[in-house]
Protein backbone atom coordinates (compact mmCIF):
# COMPACT_ATOMS: atom_id res chain seq x y z
CA UNK A 1 0.00 0.00 0.00
CA UNK A 2 2.67 2.10 0.89
CA UNK A 3 5.14 1.22 -1.40
CA UNK A 4 4.60 4.80 -3.95
CA UNK A 5 6.91 7.73 -2.85
CA UNK A 6 5.84 10.92 -4.80
CA UNK A 7 9.89 12.41 -4.30
CA UNK A 8 10.72 9.30 -6.86
CA UNK A 9 8.41 11.50 -9.28
CA UNK A 10 8.77 14.91 -8.32
CA UNK A 11 9.30 17.21 -11.54
CA UNK A 12 8.23 14.56 -14.18
CA UNK A 13 6.53 15.46 -17.31
CA UNK A 14 3.67 14.18 -15.40
CA UNK A 15 4.14 16.84 -12.84
CA UNK A 16 4.77 19.33 -15.96
CA UNK A 17 1.30 18.84 -17.17
CA UNK A 18 -0.42 18.59 -13.95
CA UNK A 19 1.28 21.41 -11.80
CA UNK A 20 1.23 24.05 -14.44
CA UNK A 21 -2.84 23.60 -15.53
CA UNK A 22 -3.23 23.73 -11.53
CA UNK A 23 -1.66 26.95 -11.18
CA UNK A 24 -3.14 28.38 -14.07
CA UNK A 25 -6.48 27.25 -12.53
CA UNK A 26 -5.83 29.05 -9.30
CA UNK A 27 -4.42 32.29 -11.11
CA UNK A 28 -8.12 32.36 -12.38
CA UNK A 29 -10.22 31.36 -8.89
CA UNK A 30 -8.08 33.76 -7.23
CA UNK A 31 -8.79 36.80 -9.23
CA UNK A 32 -12.43 37.24 -7.70
CA UNK A 33 -11.94 38.72 -4.50
CA UNK A 34 -13.77 36.20 -2.35
CA UNK A 35 -12.26 33.49 -0.07
CA UNK A 36 -11.49 30.25 -2.08
CA UNK A 37 -11.09 26.64 -0.39
CA UNK A 38 -8.89 24.58 -1.95
CA UNK A 39 -8.54 20.50 -0.84
CA UNK A 40 -5.50 18.32 -1.95
CA UNK A 41 -6.97 14.99 -1.19
CA UNK A 42 -3.58 13.10 -2.09
CA UNK A 43 -0.45 15.57 -0.96
CA UNK A 44 2.45 14.08 -0.89
CA UNK A 45 5.28 15.89 0.68
CA UNK A 46 4.98 19.09 -0.30
CA UNK A 47 8.74 19.69 -1.35
CA UNK A 48 11.05 17.59 -2.88
CA UNK A 49 14.91 17.83 -3.53
CA UNK A 50 15.85 17.00 -7.31
CA UNK A 51 19.50 15.88 -6.72
CA UNK A 52 18.63 13.95 -3.48
CA UNK A 53 18.80 10.13 -3.61
CA UNK A 54 15.21 9.11 -4.49
CA UNK A 55 15.06 11.87 -7.68
CA UNK A 56 19.16 10.84 -8.96
CA UNK A 57 17.86 7.41 -9.14
CA UNK A 58 14.45 7.44 -11.17
CA UNK A 59 16.00 10.07 -13.30
CA UNK A 60 12.85 11.28 -14.11
CA UNK A 61 12.76 15.09 -13.59
CA UNK A 62 15.17 14.64 -16.23
CA UNK A 63 12.77 13.84 -18.99
CA UNK A 64 10.68 16.77 -17.18
CA UNK A 65 11.43 20.04 -15.21
CA UNK A 66 15.07 19.65 -15.89
CA UNK A 67 14.77 19.43 -19.41
CA UNK A 68 12.28 22.04 -20.10
CA UNK A 69 14.49 24.64 -17.86
CA UNK A 70 17.38 22.98 -19.98
CA UNK A 71 15.37 23.94 -23.48
CA UNK A 72 13.47 26.91 -22.52
CA UNK A 73 14.71 28.94 -19.50
CA UNK A 74 14.07 32.30 -20.43
CA UNK A 75 16.06 34.99 -18.80
CA UNK A 76 14.98 37.04 -16.04
CA UNK A 77 12.98 34.46 -14.30
CA UNK A 78 11.72 35.21 -10.89
CA UNK A 79 13.56 34.63 -8.19
CA UNK A 80 12.96 36.48 -5.20
CA UNK A 81 9.95 34.96 -3.50
CA UNK A 82 9.30 34.41 -0.07
CA UNK A 83 9.35 31.01 -0.18
CA UNK A 84 12.04 30.61 -2.28
CA UNK A 85 14.54 32.17 -0.20
CA UNK A 86 13.07 29.89 3.04
CA UNK A 87 13.59 26.93 1.15
CA UNK A 88 16.78 27.39 -0.51
CA UNK A 89 18.64 27.99 2.56
CA UNK A 90 16.65 25.38 4.74
CA UNK A 91 18.01 22.34 2.54
CA UNK A 92 21.60 21.80 2.34
CA UNK A 93 21.95 20.77 -1.67
CA UNK A 94 24.75 19.60 -3.60
CA UNK A 95 24.31 20.77 -7.23
CA UNK A 96 23.80 19.11 -10.28
CA UNK A 97 24.32 21.66 -12.73
CA UNK A 98 21.12 20.93 -14.50
CA UNK A 99 19.60 24.23 -15.10
CA UNK A 100 21.36 25.90 -18.30
CA UNK A 101 20.68 29.45 -18.36
CA UNK A 102 19.76 29.41 -22.02
CA UNK A 103 18.64 33.25 -21.58
CA UNK A 104 16.23 32.19 -24.69
CA UNK A 105 14.24 34.41 -27.13
CA UNK A 106 11.54 32.04 -26.87
CA UNK A 107 7.75 33.95 -26.69
CA UNK A 108 6.51 31.74 -23.58
CA UNK A 109 2.94 30.80 -22.98
CA UNK A 110 1.40 32.46 -20.29
CA UNK A 111 0.46 29.73 -18.29
CA UNK A 112 3.95 28.04 -18.88
CA UNK A 113 6.02 31.03 -17.98
CA UNK A 114 3.68 31.05 -14.59
CA UNK A 115 4.70 27.58 -14.19
CA UNK A 116 8.55 28.12 -14.69
CA UNK A 117 8.67 31.38 -12.52
CA UNK A 118 7.09 29.63 -9.69
CA UNK A 119 9.68 26.78 -9.81
CA UNK A 120 12.58 29.64 -10.06
CA UNK A 121 10.80 30.84 -6.91
CA UNK A 122 11.51 27.83 -5.42
CA UNK A 123 15.50 27.89 -6.65
CA UNK A 124 16.70 31.08 -5.96
CA UNK A 125 20.45 30.65 -6.62
CA UNK A 126 19.41 29.28 -10.65
CA UNK A 127 20.08 25.77 -10.23
CA UNK A 128 17.28 23.76 -10.19
CA UNK A 129 17.64 21.57 -6.43
CA UNK A 130 13.94 21.79 -4.98
CA UNK A 131 10.60 21.12 -6.54
CA UNK A 132 7.22 22.28 -5.35
CA UNK A 133 4.67 19.64 -4.95
CA UNK A 134 1.41 20.45 -5.28
CA UNK A 135 0.36 22.06 -1.23
CA UNK A 136 3.58 24.46 -2.34
CA UNK A 137 1.96 25.41 -5.76
CA UNK A 138 -1.13 25.95 -4.45
CA UNK A 139 -0.23 27.81 -1.25
CA UNK A 140 1.94 30.09 -3.10
CA UNK A 141 -1.33 31.43 -4.85
CA UNK A 142 -3.61 31.73 -1.83
CA UNK A 143 -4.72 35.27 -0.22
CA UNK A 144 -4.40 35.93 3.77
CA UNK A 145 -6.69 38.87 2.92
CA UNK A 146 -8.95 37.41 1.58
CA UNK A 147 -9.02 34.08 3.75
CA UNK A 148 -8.26 31.13 1.58
CA UNK A 149 -7.82 27.79 2.82
CA UNK A 150 -5.81 25.05 2.09
CA UNK A 151 -6.49 21.24 3.37
CA UNK A 152 -4.16 18.69 2.43
CA UNK A 153 -4.38 14.95 3.38
CA UNK A 154 -1.67 12.86 2.89
CA UNK A 155 -1.75 9.34 4.40
CA UNK A 156 1.74 7.90 4.03
CA UNK A 157 3.49 7.48 7.54
CA UNK A 158 6.61 8.97 6.78
CA UNK A 159 5.44 11.58 3.76
CA UNK A 160 2.71 12.80 5.97
CA UNK A 161 5.32 13.86 8.54
CA UNK A 162 7.60 15.26 6.13
CA UNK A 163 4.75 17.45 4.82
CA UNK A 164 3.41 18.67 8.21
CA UNK A 165 6.80 19.68 8.93
CA UNK A 166 7.28 21.59 5.31
CA UNK A 167 4.41 23.33 5.64
CA UNK A 168 5.25 24.64 9.34
CA UNK A 169 7.95 26.27 7.79
CA UNK A 170 5.49 28.53 5.69
CA UNK A 171 3.88 29.75 9.20
CA UNK A 172 0.45 29.77 7.54
CA UNK A 173 -1.18 29.67 10.49
CA UNK A 174 -5.07 28.62 9.95
CA UNK A 175 -4.55 29.04 6.07
CA UNK A 176 -3.46 25.53 5.59
CA UNK A 177 -4.39 22.44 7.77
CA UNK A 178 -2.46 19.00 7.08
CA UNK A 179 -4.48 15.49 7.90
CA UNK A 180 -2.93 12.33 8.03
CA UNK A 181 -6.37 10.87 6.65
CA UNK A 182 -7.75 8.98 3.69
CA UNK A 183 -8.37 12.06 1.07
CA UNK A 184 -11.60 10.91 -0.41
CA UNK A 185 -13.11 10.02 3.14
CA UNK A 186 -12.11 13.52 4.15
CA UNK A 187 -13.49 15.59 1.92
CA UNK A 188 -16.96 14.08 2.33
CA UNK A 189 -16.98 16.52 5.59
CA UNK A 190 -15.19 19.96 3.56
CA UNK A 191 -17.92 19.97 1.17
CA UNK A 192 -19.94 22.38 0.41
CA UNK A 193 -17.34 24.52 1.67
CA UNK A 194 -18.36 27.87 4.08
CA UNK A 195 -17.67 30.24 1.38
CA UNK A 196 -19.21 28.05 -1.46
CA UNK A 197 -15.98 28.30 -3.48
CA UNK A 198 -13.60 25.40 -3.94
CA UNK A 199 -10.65 23.51 -6.28
CA UNK A 200 -10.06 19.98 -5.67
CA UNK A 201 -7.18 18.69 -6.37
CA UNK A 202 -7.31 14.55 -6.76
CA UNK A 203 -4.26 13.24 -7.61
CA UNK A 204 -3.86 9.10 -6.34
CA UNK A 205 -0.61 7.22 -6.47
CA UNK A 206 -3.21 5.06 -8.38
CA UNK A 207 -0.69 2.33 -6.56
CA UNK A 208 -4.27 0.07 -6.46
CA UNK A 209 -6.24 -0.44 -8.97
CA UNK A 210 -9.49 0.31 -6.90
CA UNK A 211 -7.92 4.13 -6.29
CA UNK A 212 -9.68 4.68 -10.10
CA UNK A 213 -13.28 3.44 -9.53
CA UNK A 214 -12.56 5.50 -5.71
CA UNK A 215 -11.64 8.54 -7.88
CA UNK A 216 -14.98 7.98 -9.70
CA UNK A 217 -17.46 7.79 -6.75
CA UNK A 218 -15.76 10.33 -4.84
CA UNK A 219 -16.81 12.76 -7.95
CA UNK A 220 -20.03 11.43 -8.18
CA UNK A 221 -20.44 12.10 -4.43
CA UNK A 222 -18.90 15.62 -4.38
CA UNK A 223 -21.06 16.73 -7.17
CA UNK A 224 -24.26 15.60 -5.38
CA UNK A 225 -22.48 17.55 -2.45
CA UNK A 226 -20.97 20.72 -3.95
CA UNK A 227 -22.12 20.98 -7.76
CA UNK A 228 -20.20 23.96 -8.41
CA UNK A 229 -16.75 23.46 -7.26
CA UNK A 230 -13.66 23.02 -9.30
CA UNK A 231 -12.19 19.67 -9.53
CA UNK A 232 -9.06 18.65 -10.99
CA UNK A 233 -8.40 15.29 -11.27
CA UNK A 234 -4.54 13.27 -12.45
CA UNK A 235 -4.35 10.04 -13.91
CA UNK A 236 -2.01 7.85 -15.47
CA UNK A 237 -2.23 7.03 -19.28
CA UNK A 238 -1.38 3.53 -18.89
CA UNK A 239 -2.07 0.22 -20.88
CA UNK A 240 -4.72 -0.83 -17.96
CA UNK A 241 -8.63 -0.83 -18.56
CA UNK A 242 -9.17 1.08 -15.43
CA UNK A 243 -6.64 3.90 -16.53
CA UNK A 244 -8.68 4.10 -19.94
CA UNK A 245 -12.03 4.13 -18.85
CA UNK A 246 -11.63 6.64 -15.93
CA UNK A 247 -11.91 10.10 -18.07
CA UNK A 248 -14.81 8.48 -19.94
CA UNK A 249 -16.66 8.26 -17.08
CA UNK A 250 -15.45 11.28 -15.96
CA UNK A 251 -16.86 13.32 -18.88
CA UNK A 252 -20.18 10.85 -18.30
CA UNK A 253 -20.42 11.78 -14.14
CA UNK A 254 -20.23 15.90 -15.47
CA UNK A 255 -22.48 15.79 -18.48
CA UNK A 256 -25.01 14.12 -16.35
CA UNK A 257 -24.59 16.55 -13.85
CA UNK A 258 -24.73 19.58 -16.56
CA UNK A 259 -21.57 21.03 -15.97
CA UNK A 260 -18.32 21.77 -18.26
CA UNK A 261 -15.23 19.41 -18.18
CA UNK A 262 -11.87 20.19 -20.18
CA UNK A 263 -9.83 17.36 -20.38
CA UNK A 264 -6.01 17.44 -21.18
CA UNK A 265 -3.57 14.68 -21.79
CA UNK A 266 0.72 15.23 -22.30
CA UNK A 267 2.83 12.29 -23.92
CA UNK A 268 6.36 12.75 -24.13
CA UNK A 269 7.18 9.36 -26.21
CA UNK A 270 9.27 6.84 -26.43
CA UNK A 271 12.69 7.10 -25.21
CA UNK A 272 14.72 6.29 -28.34
CA UNK A 273 17.88 5.29 -25.74
CA UNK A 274 16.06 2.76 -24.49
CA UNK A 275 17.07 -0.85 -24.18
CA UNK A 276 14.45 -3.40 -25.63
CA UNK A 277 14.64 -5.27 -22.29
CA UNK A 278 14.34 -2.48 -20.29
CA UNK A 279 10.19 -1.85 -18.58
CA UNK A 280 9.56 1.46 -20.19
CA UNK A 281 8.72 4.00 -17.46
CA UNK A 282 5.13 6.39 -17.49
CA UNK A 283 5.41 8.30 -20.65
CA UNK A 284 2.03 10.09 -20.75
CA UNK A 285 -0.70 10.81 -18.19
CA UNK A 286 -3.60 13.12 -18.21
CA UNK A 287 -5.60 15.92 -16.59
CA UNK A 288 -9.37 16.15 -15.91
CA UNK A 289 -11.24 19.36 -14.77
CA UNK A 290 -14.74 19.69 -13.98
CA UNK A 291 -15.96 23.05 -13.91
CA UNK A 292 -12.61 24.42 -15.08
CA UNK A 293 -11.95 27.95 -15.48
CA UNK A 294 -13.24 29.15 -18.64
CA UNK A 295 -9.86 30.74 -19.79
CA UNK A 296 -8.06 27.92 -19.20
CA UNK A 297 -8.43 25.67 -22.50
CA UNK A 298 -6.98 29.01 -24.00
CA UNK A 299 -4.36 28.85 -21.87
CA UNK A 300 -3.34 25.39 -22.31
CA UNK A 301 -3.74 25.13 -26.14
CA UNK A 302 -1.12 28.14 -26.54
CA UNK A 303 1.16 26.12 -23.50
CA UNK A 304 0.88 22.95 -24.60
CA UNK A 305 2.36 22.54 -27.96
CA UNK A 306 5.91 24.53 -26.52
CA UNK A 307 5.90 22.05 -23.04
CA UNK A 308 5.86 19.04 -25.93
CA UNK A 309 8.31 20.44 -28.19
CA UNK A 310 10.62 20.71 -25.44
CA UNK A 311 9.55 17.24 -23.71
CA UNK A 312 8.92 14.93 -26.84
CA UNK A 313 11.11 12.41 -27.09
CA UNK A 314 10.04 9.12 -29.83
CA UNK A 315 7.05 7.59 -30.94
CA UNK A 316 3.96 8.15 -29.70
CA UNK A 317 4.49 11.72 -28.33
CA UNK A 318 1.57 14.53 -28.25
CA UNK A 319 -1.01 16.27 -26.67
CA UNK A 320 -4.92 16.23 -26.52
CA UNK A 321 -7.04 18.69 -25.48
CA UNK A 322 -10.80 18.33 -25.32
CA UNK A 323 -13.62 20.22 -23.46
CA UNK A 324 -17.70 19.91 -23.33
CA UNK A 325 -20.53 21.02 -21.79
N1 LIG B 1 -0.36 15.76 -5.22
C1 LIG B 1 1.08 15.58 -5.05
C2 LIG B 1 1.80 16.60 -5.93
O1 LIG B 1 1.30 16.92 -7.03
O2 LIG B 1 2.86 17.08 -5.54
C3 LIG B 1 1.53 14.17 -5.38
C4 LIG B 1 0.73 13.11 -4.72
S1 LIG B 1 1.24 11.46 -5.04
C5 LIG B 1 0.85 11.23 -6.73
C6 LIG B 1 -0.03 10.56 -4.23
C7 LIG B 1 0.08 10.59 -2.70
O3 LIG B 1 -1.12 10.07 -2.16
C8 LIG B 1 1.20 9.73 -2.13
O4 LIG B 1 2.03 10.54 -1.36
C9 LIG B 1 0.48 8.68 -1.28
O5 LIG B 1 1.19 8.35 -0.11
C10 LIG B 1 -0.81 9.38 -0.95
N2 LIG B 1 -1.98 8.52 -0.68
C11 LIG B 1 -2.27 7.28 -1.14
N3 LIG B 1 -3.52 6.92 -0.79
C12 LIG B 1 -4.04 7.99 -0.10
C13 LIG B 1 -5.32 8.25 0.48
N4 LIG B 1 -6.31 7.36 0.42
N5 LIG B 1 -5.50 9.45 1.09
C14 LIG B 1 -4.51 10.38 1.14
N6 LIG B 1 -3.29 10.17 0.61
C15 LIG B 1 -3.06 9.00 -0.01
Amino acid sequence: MFSYRHAFHAGNHADVLKHMALLATLQHLTQKQAGLTVVDTHAGAGLYRLDGDYAGKSGEAMDGVLKLFSQLRPAGLNSTSKTSQTYAQSTHLATNGVAKQAGTPHDLAPALLAYMDLIAHFNPGGQLKVYPGSPFVIQHLLRMEARDRLKLFELHPTDSKTLAANIAQLQAGRQVAVARLDGFEGLKALLPPPNRRALVLIDPSYELKTDYGKVSACIQDSLKRFSTGTYAIWYPVIPRPEAHDLPRRLKTLATQAKKPWLHATLAIGADPAQGMDERPGLRASGFFLINPPHTLKAALAAALPQVLQALGRGAGKGYTLDAGG
